[in-house]
């Protein structure tokens, strides 16, 4: 059922290709966070159904200006799924008057890979442990 729900049918733009547009489109981190002077986004990756060496892992670091958006795409070539940060940063933000900069956590991926070409379908076993370090912005 979930996987005849995500069919890539009605999209005239892969998924990740959309992602990138959303992600240009996005407000400034000052604009969304006014008291957020830098935010330091790491990913570490593993899927636990495979032998492969996990894919590298990423660290974003954003400041002011750059967009603010929070969802990455699975590091999986052949998989659709996301990883969505939005409510950790959100949590973490709301959190910094209090002086906590720093938040983890982990998710599983809920996208759909597709091998050979869709012919073979499966969800996704990719695992994400993520931290956050948020650097709240200098009383001027
Ligand atoms: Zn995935």
């Amino acid at each position: 059922m979930r996987i005849a729900a995500r069919k890539h049918t009605n999209d005239n733009v892969p998924r990740r290709e959309r992602l990138k547009i959303e992600h240009l489109r996005a407000p400034a981190l000052s604009q969304c966070f006014p008291g957020v002077q830098q935010l330091r986004i790491e990913l570490v990756f593993s899927d636990p159904e495979t032998n492969a060496p996990p894919p590298s892992p990423q660290l974003h670091t954003l400041f002011i200006a750059a967009p603010a958006f929070f969802r990455f795409s699975c590091p999986c070539a052949d998989c659709d799924g996301e990883f969505d940060l939005t409510d950790a940063v959100t949590a973490l933000v709301a959190g910094l008057e209090r002086r906590k900069h720093r938040a983890s956590g982990n998710m599983s991926c809920q996208g759909v890979r597709f091998r050979d070409h869709g012919v073979h379908q499966s969800n996704c076993s990719m695992q994400l442990i993520f931290q956050l370090l948020a650097e709240p912005r200098r009383a001027a």
